[in-house]
């Protein structure tokens, strides 16, 4: 039998942890990415280097490949849906344009009747102004931000003065909460009715970066059940194939806000390379792939820091105690709030 060959969007640490359990899945992968250094080159079977809306790099990749999928969101939708148009792209890229624009996601979130904070779409100043139940509230771009990227905390109205905000993009105001914990929950739908779905994961962010991840989640029965109930909703609605993060914010008072979604797999779930059978990168295959559901369960508990920067010098040719793993994504580069590679700590 001829091997599948999966192409995959991006290159980052995630296209190569996915590249690595294709491999043990016997699938070939072919990396498409935008940057000639990406990590991935060094474990996929097929790499090309180019702009995603380079018009000769997309046909080259769907000439290259059996069906798709993706390792960010922030793939040009057009891009997606021209590939889709000849080779199967999973998930399908109608969710991305939802989930690439805060402001679109959120109203998706509250149409399903789950919580998320107060937001409110900003055009203009005076639009703060005129929703000053927000303050203290982030500011932050309806497409293109993550890990804190494009976000401006506003404690006071008038901290606008001082602020140079380029209103040319679209923004959403999002209440300031207290947060008591953040956790995510990472599922991997087949089909309809049909998914894996791991514990929820208790997460550590400094400087808006993720840091540390650990289950269990210490956190109430309620919201673990919770929580799983508003992923599976969110991934039922979507109708998602694939890997799927749901993020949650606690509050003091104990009340769950969907944060947002990640249509892939999760730094967050890392830690599932070492503490299941059966990894959320093993799982994502095995949905778009179409092979065998397998039933996963939980071996270990399990805490996960990112190594962020020059953290991962420390581990380079460190000895590791038995319970440890270390993964280095091998960029080419260490630059400060660049995630490196990250640490996994199993426990009985
Ligand atoms: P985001 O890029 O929206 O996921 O935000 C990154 C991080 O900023 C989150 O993981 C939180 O730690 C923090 N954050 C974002 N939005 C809020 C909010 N509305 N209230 C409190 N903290 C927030």
């Amino acid at each position: 039998m001829t091997k599948v060959n999966l192409g995959i969007l991006g290159g980052g640490q995630l296209g190569s942890l996915l590249a690595i359990s294709a491999k043990k899945l016997n699938i070939k992968t072919t990396i498409f990415c935008d940057d000639k250094n990406a990590p991935a080159q060094n474990y996929c079977d097929n790499f090309i280097f180019g702009d995603y809306e380079d018009s000769e790099c997309i046909k080259q990749f769907i000439n290259n490949v059996d069906l798709v999928t993706y390792e960010f969101e922030n793939i040009p939708y057009e891009t997606l849906h021209q590939i889709n148009s000849q080779k199967k792209v999973h998930p399908k890229p109608e969710i991305n344009r939802i989930i690439q624009n805060r402001l679109f996601e959120k109203n998706f979130i509250n149409d399903l009747g789950i919580k998320t904070t107060k937001y409110k779409l900003i055009k203009k100043v005076t639009d703060i102004e005129q929703n000053e139940d927000l303050v203290p509230g982030l500011l932050k771009t309806c497409t293109l931000g993550y890990d804190g990227k494009g976000q401006f905390k506003i404690n006071a109205i008038n901290d606008l003065k001082n602020l140079k905000i380029d209103f040319k993009k679209n923004f959403i105001l999002e209440k300031f909460i207290d947060l008591k914990k953040e956790i995510s929950v990472v599922l991997t739908r087949f089909d309809k009715n049909s998914f894996e779905i791991y514990e929820p994961i208790e997460n550590i962010h400094q400087e808006q970066i993720l840091r540390t991840s650990k289950i269990p989640a210490d956190i109430k029965n309620e919201l673990k059940e919770l929580s799983k109930k508003w992923a599976i909703s969110i991934s039922e609605a979507l109708d998602y194939i694939g890997t799927l993060c749901v993020e949650f914010f606690i509050d003091n008072q104990d009340n769950l806000y969907v944060n947002e979604i990640a249509s892939r797999v999760h730094n967050s779930g890392h830690l599932t390379i070492n503490s299941h059978n059966v990894s959320q990168f093993e799982n994502h295959l095995r949905a778009v792939c179409k092979l065998d559901k397998l039933n996963t369960k939980k071996l270990y508990n399990a805490e996960m820091i990112n190594l962020i920067g020059n953290d991962i010098l420390k581990y380079r040719n460190a000895k590791l105690q038995d319970n440890e793993f270390f993964f280095d994504y091998k960029k080419k580069d260490i630059k400060p709030k660049r995630k490196m590679g990250h640490l996994t700590r199993i426990f009985k």
